[in-house]
């Protein structure tokens, strides 16, 4: 089994980036059998779909790098590494280039999304992007590739484009990479509006908590969280026309590896005068800690940037024999 995930380096890493995508890396990697590979890389060729300030994103890679390590990504056993330091990605996206198709790549939705009405105007790489995704996976020939939902059809057009090039070049190169969509991963809500994913670009601080946040600035956050003042109910389903209330009751349960009902087990009947200092104590309790080994780590950015170096040579060895076999099938001269 080998995994590969990656993750844009756009900006501070938060609870919903924690419990939505992080937590089931470093599951996975705990769950590696021997032969297994798990290859997490920080996605800094994909950030370039939009502008960014070189010297954020420079820093942005070091502290996301070391983000992931506190958070228990252990760089002896899993391959950490970015993405612009194996070159093998962006070469076999060029190879690739020419299987993929124009109407392939129109039909993505976040491609519809993102660039909008102002087709003319977006990048060429926010286009092309999904082809530099495929090429992340195939180039490893991962088996497996933790997906989120918005990711799912960016994962069949890898399948696509590796079934084409299979047939194109007459070779079994490129194995199909299968999803897998964590049992575990709860979308995390804004925590000023309940109906607005927590996300690095939400312009409010005060809607996300960001795994570097002191205690204080935890808790505070929490307490501030948009609510309502009606007690928590007995059910779940109760919840269903109260985003905010049902966005804390979902982190308390995550936070806690419990359910949502078994949280409203223990807290029906209570306000949120009660709830509050609760999941405040709580998140403090299971983000703290991450902070603590985070500022541990960036005390030393070149041992973090060392460590990327290391995983960057692991990934490039296991891609290079890929990407020769894909040269050799398309007839490129490369030697
Ligand atoms: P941006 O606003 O720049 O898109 P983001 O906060 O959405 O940033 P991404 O880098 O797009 O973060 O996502 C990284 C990973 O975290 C993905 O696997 C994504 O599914 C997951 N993720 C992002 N936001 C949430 C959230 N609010 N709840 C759960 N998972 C999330
Ligand atoms: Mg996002």
């Amino acid at each position: 089994m080998r995994i590969v995930s990656g993750i844009q380096t756009t900006g501070n890493l938060h609870l919903g980036n924690y419990l939505g995508a992080i937590r089931n890396w470093v599951a996975m990697q705990d769950a590696m059998a021997p032969g297994d590979d798990c290859l997490f890389f920080l996605a800094d060729l994909h950030a370039l779909t939009v502008h960014q300030e070189p010297a954020q994103l420079a820093a942005a890679t070091i502290e996301m790098a070391a983000t992931l390590m506190a958070a228990g990504i252990d760089t002896d056993r899993a391959i950490l590494f970015n993405q612009a330091r194996v070159p093998a990605h962006s070469e076999l996206c060029w190879l690739l280039g020419g299987t993929a198709r124009m109407g392939w790549l129109n039909r993505m939705t976040q491609w519809k999304d993102k660039a909008g009405k102002n087709r003319e105007g977006a990048s060429v790489g926010l286009f092309t992007y999904p082809v530099l995704q495929a090429a992340d996976v195939l180039v490893y020939q991962a088996t497996h590739v933790p997906v989120g939902e918005d990711q799912k059809q960016h994962l069949e057009l890898a399948r696509d484009i590796a079934t084409k090039f299979n047939l194109d070049f007459g070779v079994e190169l490129f194995p199909l990479p299968e999803p897998i969509i964590p049992a575990e991963a709860p979308r995390i809500m804004s925590l000023r509006d309940g109906t607005a994913k927590m996300s690095k670009s939400d312009p409010s601080d005060m809607s996300r908590i960001n795994l570097i946040d002191d205690d204080d600035a935890i808790a505070g956050k929490v307490k501030k969280a948009k609510t309502d003042p009606e007690p928590l109910p007995e059910t779940i389903e109760r919840l269903a026309e109260r985003p905010e209330a049902r966005n804390l009751v979902t982190i308390y349960a995550a936070l806690e590896g419990r359910t949502p009902a078994e949280v409203l087990g223990e807290f029906s009947g209570q306000g949120f005068g009660a709830f509050k200092p609760r999941l405040a104590d709580l998140t403090v309790a299971k983000i703290g800690p991450i902070r603590d080994r985070l500022t541990q780590l960036l005390a030393d950015r070149g041992e973090v940037a060392a460590q990327l170096r290391k995983g960057a040579a692991k990934a490039q060895a296991l891609a290079a024999p890929m990407l020769r076999a894909a040269q050799d099938a398309m007839g490129l001269q490369v030697d």
